[in-house]
Formats: C-alpha cells, sequence, structure tokens
C-alpha cells in the first residue's frame, strides 16, 4: 500500500461509499493493470484474504478488535493474530457439486462462490442473501437425480444452501469463537476484515498530512512523489524528518 491507496480509503469511507466498493477500488489500486476487473472476479473468501494481508503489511500481525457480549453487553478487547484468521478461500469461482441435507433428503447442488461482482450487483436488492442465491446456485437435484425448481424453496433448503455456500467459501465470512470474560458466555461473532483496515486507516488520516508535510518541508519532494513511496518507506522519512 501506498499513500495514495491510504487516502483513496480514507476519501471513500468518508463519502459514505459501500464497503464493497471501496474494497474492489483498494484492490484493484494494489493489484495494478486491470485491477478493478481483477477484484471483481475474485471470489469474496480471495477478497476478505487480500484484504487480512495488505493490512498485515500496514499494521502488522497482531489486530486489535472489540466485540461486545450478546447477552451482557460488555465490551470484549480482543487480540488476534492475523494467521489464525486466515483460511483456505477458493481461488476461481467455478461452479462445484455440493451435497446437502434438507427437509429429512440428500440434495445435490450446482453452485459458484460468491464473488465481488456479485455483492455489488447484490447491493440496493431488497433482499441480497437471496439474490446472492439465486445469482449463484445453477441447479438443485435430490440425490436420486431429480430435480427442484429454485423458485420453490422453504426456508429449510435456504437455510442448507446457504450453509453450503459457507462451506464452499469458508473465509467470505470470518468468524471469532468468543467466551465472554464477564458473564461466561460463549458466542460467536463475525470478524469484518474491511471495516477493521478502513477504520485503522481512517483514523490516521491526520498523521498521513502530517508525514507528508513534514517529508516536504526536509526533501521538498511533490505531495504526489512522497504519497506513492510505499507505506513503510514513507513513515521511515517521515520519521527522519520528524526527528528532532
Ligand atoms: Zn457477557
Amino acid at each position: 500500500m501506498t499513500g495514495l491507496d491510504e487516502l483513496l480509503v480514507q476519501d471513500a469511507v468518508a463519502a459514505g461509499q459501500p464497503r464493497v466498493v471501496v474494497t474492489t477500488r483498494l484492490l484493484g489500486a494494489c493489484l495494478g493493470e486491470g485491477g478493478e476487473v481483477r477484484a471483481l472476479a475474485l471470489t469474496v473468501g480471495r477478497r476478505e484474504t487480500l484484504l487480512l494481508e495488505l493490512r498485515r503489511g500496514a499494521f502488522g500481525e497482531r489486530i486489535e478488535a472489540v466485540a461486545s457480549c450478546p447477552r451482557c453487553d460488555e465490551a470484549l478487547d480482543l487480540d488476534l493474530a492475523t494467521a489464525e484468521l486466515l483460511a483456505a478461500a477458493p481461488d476461481s469461482s467455478a461452479r462445484v457439486e455440493m451435497a446437502l441435507e434438507a427437509e429429512g433428503t440428500l440434495w445435490q447442488a450446482l453452485m459458484r462462490p460468491v464473488t465481488g461482482a456479485d455483492q455489488t450487483a447484490a447491493l440496493g436488492a431488497p433482499d441480497p442473501a437471496a439474490f446472492l442465491l439465486r445469482r449463484c446456485v445453477s441447479t438443485l437435484a435430490r440425490s436420486d437425480g431429480v430435480p427442484w425448481p429454485l423458485e420453490e424453496l422453504s426456508t429449510g433448503m435456504v437455510a442448507a444452501l446457504d450453509d453450503a455456500m459457507r462451506r464452499l467459501d469458508p473465509m467470505a465470512e470470518i468468524r471469532l469463537e468468543l467466551v465472554c470474560p464477564a458473564c461466561r458466555h460463549e458466542f460467536s461473532a463475525p470478524f469484518d476484515a474491511a471495516g477493521q483496515l478502513f477504520a485503522e486507516l481512517a483514523a490516521e488520516a491526520d498523521q498521513l498530512l502530517r508525514e507528508v508535510m513534514a517529508i516536504g518541508r526536509a526533501c521538498h519532494w511533490r505531495e504526489d512523489e512522497i504519497l506513492g513511496l510505499p507505506r513503510p518507506r514513507r513513515r521511515a522519512y517521515a520519521a527522519l524528518a520528524m526527528a528532532p
């Protein structure tokens, strides 16, 4: 990441752009030529993985986050390791056969993982989850081969398809298994890689400006040259420029 990427996130978040759009723009900027098209084609799990790796490059392995206990509202301070959050994510959005069980029957679904393009298309859909299922599930059949119309899904079948979707791309929704220190309640909470990274970058907006100012004053480089430096290099120069 360079300062330009950090600024892109800060501006997009301040403008209230949807998270999926900011993610595509950031990954696109970091992937180079044709980046946004490539970022849209990536599975959600791959996008989350890349965000975590970008964050690790910028802020380090440990992640300080907060969660709140759903039973007693206690705030939990979390100290997470990036390596423990990373899991395998599908590299391609190719269709695969998934077995599932619903309504006391075994089913076969031909489905593919959700991509950034799907998430973008789902923006504004009245029911984004149903929209994504319709888009990513091609066929559903009972295990004896009898096809089932996708327009006629029971609640149980939707839940089983959602579960198959999670097995297909576990990194699409990172979940933390937590225990509340106050009431001992055990619960599972989602970890939002994009939200975490964007909040940390937004919190540094003033610091980025101070670094650009300090380097500009000391080295007489242009703003775009300083913002184009890789983040560790910029910070090293800024530390020297700010040293008494
Ligand atoms: Zn609690």
